[in-house]
């Protein structure tokens, strides 16, 4: 029989701490020692969060401490455990606390198999969605090969480049030209051509993994697009493996034909965003220059190629045209407070009216102007645009805040100062209070001392400032001591997933927990249903910006929009709970 008195705390196979209530260590168990090995001697009298990575400190400081004050308990908080090596353990810590004894009491999982179920499961998941991008664009296929066809390949590529995140898994594309195909077919008739292409595609996809793709992309050209980061070396085992194979003789109606590839490789991303026509643009300069260098060679895209620079150059000056041509709009999206419904403001998001093309989107054009006279002068024409726009509001007995985005490089120009106060000059009864700058956290923490000076120095001219796509520079939280602003602006990558990922909703929670421990005030954005909102409210988060508040607009059809929604509009998306509290 089973009998519990004998049971000692050594053996429970996960870590348990007793500490007290200026959480040093007074007891620890065996398996401390053994997973993580901290010894029971070296933990005594040690403070317990000194264990911790720098970021879960913080962690800990902003949202577990909280809790424990709150609740009594804090349950599942996924943190960075340091061995005594410096190897970064994932592990699951949760703790109650006992108010009589005033004692803490630790249990410490190692999360190191869930994190790798976690892995496992994005991975299959990331696997599924290419598989259904792939069989939706497989009604595009290539008749004669089975293999998706160029209508395909651009339609996956949309998707990827789509999906792609600044720091997610990134892909090569290849494309593969066969050398001598046109004498096959001169001299052994079409037929016979077929044939080689057909076996050829077959190679190339023997040759590929499950997530790659292969398409034929007409006549004698293939793509493949390969998953991963590679090297730009060339001896990256996977060219010579498709040269190779490509390069083994055909053996067709009793002949043996040879036949060899030509290939250019272009890698994703880059430092500009691009679009899937120029990344084959790319790698057909490529594949260019290996056909130059002779048959089955493999040759390289390299970006500071001339004729790159050339396009570069080309956008930056049509985007200068642009702007001395008035094509440039901002339209505002509503921030609300998802509780009462008030209307908290707006933020300024930039839109090019292009002759051609319609109404194009910031990523379209953003990424060439980064740190370019160009960009700096978009920049204060954003700014300058929505003081003007917040002028006119007021006249029309509209007083709202707005937000302007600001980029790292911008803020940290040297005359950013100096030419912000002479635009406020420009609206002296625009109120100073209501107009705050987003600046994205990741460039602006790039040298975090110049940037907290110049943070400063805005709000000393009475200016709000807020920290955009907060949470997606985490590992650099702790710099964040320093930088003194009004709000943080959760990602909307977090909030997108809260529902469905407990990785993301820590986050989410960890931000919240963060933003209180500084006092600062925090606003979710990417909303986009009635679920998330209520989410947000029930964790602290009552601010909100998201499409299903409102999109983004033109400036003109705001004053309608704040109409509608406080007359009506709130009650309906949000039910009768807050009915009559829009004034508070
Ligand atoms: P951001 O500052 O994070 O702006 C929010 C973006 O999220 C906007 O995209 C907005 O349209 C979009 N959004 C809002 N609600 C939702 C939602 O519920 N779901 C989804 N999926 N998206 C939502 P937009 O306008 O395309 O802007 C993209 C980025 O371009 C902005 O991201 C900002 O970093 C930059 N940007 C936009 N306007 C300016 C500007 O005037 N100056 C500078 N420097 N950057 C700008
Ligand atoms: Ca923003
Ligand atoms: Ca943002």
């Amino acid at each position: 029989m089973y009998t519990p008195s004998l049971l000692s705390l050594d053996e429970f196979p996960v870590g348990c701490l007793v500490t007290d209530a200026r959480r040093r260590v007074l007891y620890s168990n065996q398996y401390m020692m053994e997973q993580y090995g901290h010894s029971p001697a070296a933990l005594a009298g040690r403070e317990l969060f000194d264990l911790f990575s720098k970021a879960s400190q913080i962690l800990c400081e902003s949202f577990i401490v909280p809790a424990l004050a709150r609740e009594g308990q804090c349950e599942e908080i996924r943190l960075t455990m340091r061995s005594p090596s410096g190897q970064s353990l994932p592990v699951m810590v949760s703790a109650v606390h006992d108010d009589a004894c005033q004692r803490c009491f630790w249990s410490i999982a190692n999360a190191q198999r869930s994190e790798q179920l976690y892995m496992e499961l994005k991975k299959t998941q990331q696997l599924l969605e290419q598989k259904v991008a792939l069989l939706r664009s497989l009604s595009h296929a290539d008749p004669l090969t089975g293999l998706p066809n160029r209508a395909a390949l651009s339609k996956h590529l949309d998707h990827k480049i789509d999906r792609a995140r600044p720091g997610s898994a990134g892909f090569a594309l290849a494309l593969i030209d066969l050398d001598g195909f046109k004498a096959i077919n001169d001299r052994h008739g079409h037929e016979t051509g077929d044939k080689a292409l057909q076996q050829a595609a077959r190679r190339l996809a023997d040759t590929l993994r499950q997530q790659d793709l292969v398409a034929r992309f007409g006549g004698d050209e293939f793509v493949v697009v390969l998953d991963g980061r590679f090297s730009r070396a060339l001896d990256e085992p996977i060219w010579n493996r498709l040269t190779q194979r490509l390069a083994a003789p055909l053996l067709i109606d009793g002949v043996s034909l040879s036949l060899s590839a030509s290939i250019g490789i272009t890698f994703y991303p880059q430092s500009n965003t691009l679009e899937p026509d120029q990344l084959i643009r790319q790698a057909d300069q490529a594949m260019y220059q290996a056909k130059l260098a002779g048959k089955g060679q493999v040759c390289v895209f390299d970006s500071d190629d001339e004729v790159v620079q050339k396009e570069r150059h080309a956008a930056l000056s049509g985007l200068d045209e642009a702007l001395v041509a008035e094509q440039f709009r901002l339209f505002y999206q509503p921030r609300v407070n998802m509780r009462t419904g008030e209307v908290l403001g707006a933020e300024a998001l930039i839109r090019w009216l292009h002759p051609e093309q319609g109404l194009l989107g910031p990523q379209a054009f953003l990424p060439v102007l980064s740190n370019t006279p160009s960009g700096i002068r978009l920049g204060r024409w954003v700014i300058m645009t929505a003081l003007l726009q917040m002028q006119t509001w007021r006249e029309q007995g509209l007083n709202l805040s707005v937000s302007i985005n600001i980029d790292g490089y911008h803020l940290q120009h040297p005359q950013f100062l100096q030419e912000l106060g002479t635009m406020l000059a420009d609206v002296p009864e625009v109120p100073k209070a209501n107009i705050e700058l987003e600046v994205l956290e990741t460039s602006a923490i790039e040298d975090a001392a110049q940037a907290a000076m110049i943070i400063n120095a805005c709000r000393a001219l009475g200016l709000k400032v807020s920290l955009d796509d907060f949470g997606t520079g985490y590992s650099s939280l702790s710099q964040l001591r320093d930088l003194p602003v009004d709000t943080l602006k959760i990602d909307r990558s977090f909030v997108q997933n809260m529902l469905t990922r407990p990785g993301d909703l820590a986050i989410l929670k960890g931000v919240i927990g963060f933003a209180g421990a500084f006092e600062c005030g925090v606003i979710a954005e990417g909303v986009e249903t009635l679920q998330h909102s209520q989410k947000l409210v029930a964790l602290g988060c009552e601010a909100g910006q998201g499409y299903y508040i409102a999109r983004p607009m033109p400036a003109d059809e705001f004053p309608g929009w704040v109409e509608r929604w406080t007359r009506s509009e709130f009650d309906q998306k949000y039910g009768t709970q807050a009915h009559g509290t829009q004034d508070n």
